[in-house]
């Protein structure tokens, strides 16, 4: 069987600790007070971070807690209390301003209005500028495809991606999320980078001493490299579609273009190389389905897709047919039960955060 879809280096078990979910939760909930976010900002921090873990994205978990977060709050990047204004405001669009804030509370409050304004106006969409990484794209898609209805979550990034033809970095990792309710669980999730990978993956990578597969980036001079060092330092991700035309990089560019569009030219933010840490924009948006049909009605059609897909001829090297969603869903269904893989050096780092807040934490001990 090939791994065709193997994008994360093997790494040996004994590397790693299990942590009950809900203990990382109240952690990162706990580091986010003290730094002097609301209960409620840091809450869904520690939720949209927990969650990556839970799903099995662990480049955008709890690994990035004191590498990013931790040490931009630290050092003022991140304005852990700034307030979330509105900009302006119609019955089916915002603009919000984070002014320079948390990226998970403002992009969940910018979803929330998304989805109440949309079930007035049957779609909404509302954008956020002057913010900060916001994490896994699918966690607000997905919020809108609880509440019956379809959800789209964008964010731009700082440059780490070259567009079809240039060295350098030069476009974001711009990832989409698009979420739709279906009648079985789970609800189908495209959550994706629109380059080959995310810069979360190159530096899992690097911390772990693994190689890359060559196609994932380029050296500075633009040569394809297995080393995440040479990415991470002076090199650059490549778009979705990979190096050129040929498989189709210059779709991947496109996207990511789209992405900088919604996300930063339309809402005032940074884009392109333009881009700050904290003036990335996000868009949400979220499609009242009942304004269409019946919920009932599209979920059951949701189901004949899903099985139709299902019940293709399977691939004799691949040997299963995945829907978008399925993996992380049925990832988080373990890990809530057998707890979350903590890899040692973040263990270490998250024992380094509670003794300068001065948590006790009994697990970390
Ligand atoms: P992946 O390539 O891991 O997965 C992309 C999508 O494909 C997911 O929806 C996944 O669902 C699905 N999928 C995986 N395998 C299959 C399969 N065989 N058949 C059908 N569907 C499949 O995602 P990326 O590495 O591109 O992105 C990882 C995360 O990084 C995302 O959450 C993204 O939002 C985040 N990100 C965040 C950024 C930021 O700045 N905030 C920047 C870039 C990325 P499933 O997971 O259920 O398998």
């Amino acid at each position: 069987m090939v791994a065709m879809f193997e994008k994360s280096p093997p790494v040996p078990l004994e590397e790693f600790v299990r942590i009950d979910y809900r203990d990382l939760m109240d952690f990162v909930t706990e580091v986010f007070i003290r730094l002097g976010a609301s209960r409620e900002d840091a809450g869904i921090v520690a939720d949209v971070l927990v969650t990556a873990d839970l799903c099995g994205i662990s480049s955008h978990g709890v690994q990035r807690l004191k590498s990013y977060y931790y040490e931009k709050v630290k050092s003022g990047v991140i304005k852990v209390d700034a307030k979330l204004e509105t900009i302006c405001e119609g019955p089916s669009y915002a603009l919000l301003d984070a002014n320079h804030g948390l990226g998970h509370p403002a992009a969940y409050k910018a979803m929330k209005l998304a989805i109440e304004k949309a079930r007035e106006t049957g779609i909404a969409i509302v954008c956020v500028r002057n913010s900060s990484h916001y994490g896994i794209a699918g966690y607000y898609a997905l919020m809108a495809a609880r509440e019956d209805m379809i959800g789209i979550s964008m964010t731009n990034t700082m440059p780490y991606v070259a567009h079809t033809g240039a060295v350098g970095r030069t476009i974001g990792t711009n990832p989409i999320a698009f979420s739709a309710p279906a009648l079985s669980e789970p609800p189908f999730l495209l959550d994706m980078a629109t380059s080959v990978v995310p810069i979360g993956k190159i530096q899992m990578a690097v911390r772990l001493g693994k190689k890359i597969p060559l196609g994932w980036g380029i050296d500075s001079e633009g040569n394809l490299t297995d080393d995440p060092v040479k990415i991470v330092e002076n090199g650059a991700l490549l778009p979705l579609g990979g190096l050129g035309e040929l498989l189709g990089g210059h779709k991947g560019y496109g996207l990511s273009l789209m992405v900088d569009i919604l996300c930063g030219v339309l809402s005032g933010s940074g884009f392109g190389g333009f881009i700050e840490r904290n003036t990335i924009g996000h868009t949400m948006m979220a499609i009242d389905i009942s304004k269409f049909m019946p919920v009932e009605e599209f979920k059951q059609r949701m189901e004949k897709l899903k099985n139709y897909l299902k019940n293709s001829r399977v691939h004799p090297e691949i040997g299963k047919i995945w829907i978008h969603g399925e993996k992380s869903y049925l990832t988080m269904q373990t890990r809530k039960k057998i707890g979350v893989p903590v890899h040692k050096t973040v263990m270490k780092e998250m024992e380094e955060i509670a003794e300068e807040l001065g948590i006790e934490v009994e697990w970390l001990k």
